[in-house]
């Protein structure tokens, strides 16, 4: 029993049920497929922490309509009040092997982002590095390497590497040009010429929607970056899709908003409406490198309408 400092008993059912269970459950309720852990066929998907970084919305969407965030106010954190965008990886347990889609930020971000956690993300599902067999990158911004190297070493030391060709050519030259967002935001040993710079002999790199491992093909999405992708896996009949930075948040993918840091920013939105397309006609679950806890859901289309329908 819980009591006052007078020693009265608080009612805890009345207070758990009054500011917790009523209020939580609503964002829930809208989906009938609640799940644990994200499993497609014979592989199991968990989301894994990094960090985060936070803004106003307004900011990071300044040609958004208004009345944008006031419809999407479920979409924003509710105790700032801002857009919450998670850093992390996914960790695929195949049956005879485990993978990482992306992994994180690394472990000393430059702020406003935070974190640093994916090794304790990791090793909370009970895996060593060393068991991790192949890491797949939808891109190859320094908030999705991260953790492909530690102090100069491969933090994977197992695990074959895969990225887009394209992505590969532009981001790993000899004569690479950090561009104005990376100065603002990353470390100059956070970007891609310098992190995998150890592992350059472990990487396999695509062209085209092939990525050369088994269930694994993707969609090109340039835009955001030359190589950017949409990742999609299939396994005994079910497929799943792995945005990258398609979108950043999801009002961004279900009213197509404009995201400010692109490298061509036109491409970005016609890779963003045609993937947004593709999901609401195949009825696929997605989720996307940004999304909040990494989180999974469906694109449901309402005449010229999207709406985001979450899974978990
Ligand atoms: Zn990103």
């Amino acid at each position: 029993m819980w009591e006052t400092a007078e020693g009265q008993p608080i009612a805890v059912t009345g207070l758990h049920s009054a500011c917790f269970v009523e209020k939580v459950p609503e964002r829930r309720a809208a989906s009938a497929e609640w799940k644990e852990n994200m499993r497609i066929g014979s592989v199991e998907i968990v989301s894994l922490i990094d960090g985060e970084v936070e803004g106003s919305a307004e900011a990071m969407y300044p040609t958004a309509p208004a009345g944008t965030w006031e419809r999407n106010k479920m979409h924003l954190n509710r105790l700032s009040g801002k857009l919450l965008m998670s850093v992390g990886a996914y960790l695929l347990r195949f049956p005879n092997r485990l993978a990482l889609i992306d992994c994180g930020n690394g472990p000393n971000p430059k702020p406003p982002f935070r974190g640093g956690a994916l090794r304790s993300s990791i090793a909370s599902q009970g895996v060593d590095p060393e068991e991790i067999s192949d890491v797949i990158f939808t891109h190859l911004h320094f908030d999705h390497i991260g953790w492909a190297t530690h102090e100069g070493k491969p933090s994977f030391p197992n695990a074959t590497f895969h990225c887009n060709q394209l992505e590969w050519e532009y981001n790993m030259r000899e004569d690479y040009e950090p561009q104005e967002f990376e100065i603002r935001s990353a470390n100059p040993q956070d970007l891609a010429h310098v992190r995998l710079a150890p592992i350059r002999d472990r990487f396999r790199t695509w062209s085209g929607t092939d990525t050369g491992l088994p269930g694994m093909t993707t969609i090109p999405a340039p835009g955001h970056s030359v190589g950017s992708c949409a990742i999609i896996l299939e396994s005994e009949g079910e497929r799943c899709a792995f945005l990258g930075d398609v979108a950043h948040s999801i009002p961004a993918l279900i009213d197509g908003l404009r995201f400010p840091i692109n490298e061509n920013s036109d491409q970005a939105m016609e890779s963003l409406y045609s993937i947004r397309s593709f999901l609401a006609q195949e009825g696929i679950p997605c989720s996307a490198s940004h999304f909040p806890g990494l989180c999974w859901g469906k694109v449901v289309r309402n005449g010229s309408e999207y709406r985001w329908a979450p899974i978990g």
